[in-house]
């Protein structure tokens, strides 16, 4: 091992503005520090680690999917997990199909591909998303992300991407045509754009929109979908069933790993060769997926999320209405976002100093999104929390 002189940590791009903070270990809903410090998790991972840390059905999993000595073979084989991960997630959903890659992004960017490829008319090739939405840092899905400082210096982005609001009808209307349209991509709960529950009355009129012009009609559940909002699809609950659906984040129980689902028409479209990657779906994720997929499908799983996501919505309005500096609370199941009337970024930091981890969404909404295995104690300490930090 080479010796150097400047910290280990200097020589990683410096892209992450970090956390003074080194994780060392996790159980259950707490991180613990190289200092001993332990924290209440009300980040898990951005969405990713549902089922908390250390959690008895993962670690088996990985143990298991280790002793087969495969971590990897090659899409040019077939392997179990992967096939029996794809069955379970269309016998539980819209779906007749799925393809697996390893991160949001990715996803994102097949779910375009396939779009594409379906589309029937030979002009309809735009891609539109909506106002406030976040689909990833890569050339197509950051064209499709409303962010301007993600994105000005990067550009030129992909063409043939449009963002419009949604409120302006005139302007969705223009967007959505039979002649350019190749589909349209929205997440029923926007992320990174602050906790903004899309209403159902929206998401309709895109599936109207969309379906008239023959394009598809994309929701990305990267961040909101496999139970963060209550049902283990996030369109379960918007009376909206999409044509895609693109998963990622919690789907290998803390490993990389993507998914599209598609449905039959889009998937009657691609041949072999369209689309491929080298780790997708693999076995050694796709048993720690399934393993996982279990745990989020027992019975009494999803309406325990559903229960303390309203538990911990009634907590927050609660709060809402004593503070002055909290404008609003907005989410669905464990998925809440709260906008302050000032900067979020001051009490992020002073939770953290006071054991609890939160982020922001974007600059005044403190994002809430912890493990789905939460206690309702643990729900209640980090709100009290919370409360004292603002
Ligand atoms: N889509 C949504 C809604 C997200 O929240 C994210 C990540 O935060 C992405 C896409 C991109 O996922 P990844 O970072 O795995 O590429």
């Amino acid at each position: 091992m080479t010796i150097t002189a400047r910290p280990p940590a200097d020589a990683l791009l410096p892209v992450y503005r970090r956390f003074p903070v080194c994780i060392v270990s996790g159980d259950g809903c707490e991180l613990t520090a190289d200092d001993g410090t332990r924290y209440l998790d009300f980040v898990a991972g951005i969405s990713v680690n549902l089922l908390g840390y250390n959690h008895p059905v993962l670690r088996r999993a990985l143990e298991r999917a280790a002793e087969t000595g495969v971590l990897h073979t090659s899409n040019l084989y077939r392997t179990l997990p992967g096939e029996e991960l794809a069955a379970e997630l269309v016998e539980r959903s819209f779906a007749s199909h799925v393809f697996f890659c390893n991160s949001g992004a990715e996803a994102n960017e097949g779910a375009f591909k396939f779009a594409r490829r379906a589309a029937t008319g030979p002009e309809q090739r735009e891609i539109v998303a909506l106002k406030g939405s976040f689909h990833g840092r890569t050339f197509a899905t950051l064209a499709a992300t409303d962010r301007p400082p993600y994105r000005d210096p990067f550009v030129p982005l992909v063409p043939g991407i449009r963002i419009v609001d949604p409120e302006n009808q005139a302007e969705l209307e223009h967007a959505i045509t039979c002649q350019r349209t190749a589909a349209v991509i929205v997440e029923p709960v926007q992320g990174e754009g602050g906790i903004n529950v899309i209403e159902d009355s929206l998401l309709q009129d895109l599936r109207e929109m969309t379906t008239e012009a023959g394009a598809a009609l994309i929701f990305d559940e990267i961040q909101c979908g496999l139970g963060r909002t209550g049902t283990l699809f996030a369109y379960e609950q918007t009376g909206v069933v999409p044509d895609v659906v693109t998963l990622a984040k919690g789907l290998g129980g803390g490993l990389p790993m993507g998914a599209v689902l598609v449905n039959q028409a889009i998937a009657a479209s691609l041949q072999p060769g369209d689309h491929a990657t080298t780790f997708g779906g693999g076995p050694f994720v796709a048993s720690v997926a399934l393993a996982q997929l279990g745990v989020l499908t027992e019975p009494a799983f999803l309406p325990e999320v559903r229960e303390k996501g309203e538990w911990l919505g009634a907590r927050l309005a609660a709060l809402a209405a004593r503070h002055d500096a909290v404008v609003a609370v907005r989410g669905r199941g464990l998925m809440w976002g709260i906008e302050l009337a000032d900067a979020a970024q001051p009490v992020v930091e002073r939770a953290l100093e006071r054991g609890l981890l939160v982020i922001t969404a974007g600059p005044k909404v403190i994002r809430l999104l912890p493990p789905l295995t939460i206690s309702r104690e643990d729900l209640a300490r980090g709100v009290d929390l919370l409360e004292s930090c603002l």
